[in-house]
């Protein structure tokens, strides 16, 4: 069943299921890489919200999480400025930190990001990106977890909001 969100209609494309399998399948990777080890997580918010907290919920290992916010988007268009709001009051310093992302699209967000995290010289620094759009990616990253690529369109649904509406959805919806 296709729904109206403001202006735009969206059709289903990732089921509540899918989603929550795939999540947990990224959760058991990072708990056998990390064996041993206290991983940060640092969430982007607000995208980011319901994807880490249900991944953080499938960590069995020693881990901390804190999140940050950061916003480079308005609307459907990216303004391509980041900004940040809530900064980074975490120690980093020696940690091994994984950045827990909703959806990298251009990937100017996290290009230009990255190197203010690592001026906090992390033990090691990864990615895990719910989403990817792998033909919108313009800026060079190395995006350790995703959990799915899709097509260049916009998404809605899962944390990922549309001027502020979506968010609740349990689902993924596509733009039609
Ligand atoms: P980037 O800097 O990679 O172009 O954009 C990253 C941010 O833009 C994401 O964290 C997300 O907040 C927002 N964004 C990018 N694509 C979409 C999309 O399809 N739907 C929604 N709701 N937000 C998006």
């Amino acid at each position: 069943m296709p729904i109206k969100v403001h202006d735009k209609t969206f059709d289903i494309y990732l089921s509540e299921a899918e989603i929550q399998q795939r999540v947990k399948e990224i959760a058991e990777t990072i708990n056998k890489e990390y064996q041993g080890k206290r991983p940060l997580i640092i969430a982007i918010l607000n995208g980011s919200f319901m994807f880490a907290a249900d991944l953080f919920k499938h960590l069995t290992i020693d881990t901390e999480i804190s999140f940050i916010k950061l916003a480079s988007y308005k609307g459907m268009k990216s303004t391509g400025n980041v900004v940040t709001s809530i900064g980074l009051d975490a120690e980093l310093y020696g940690k091994d930190v994984i950045i827990i992302e909703d959806i990298v699209d251009t990937g100017k967000t996290l290009y230009n990001f990255l190197p203010k995290l690592k001026d906090h010289h992390p033990a090691s620094l990864k990615i895990a990106a719910l989403l990817h759009k792998p033909e919108a990616t313009k800026f060079p990253l190395t995006l350790d977890y995703v959990g799915f690529s899709i097509p260049d369109k916009f998404v809605i649904g899962y944390g990922l909001d549309y001027d502020g509406r979506g968010r609740n959805l349990k689902e993924i919806y596509q733009v039609v």
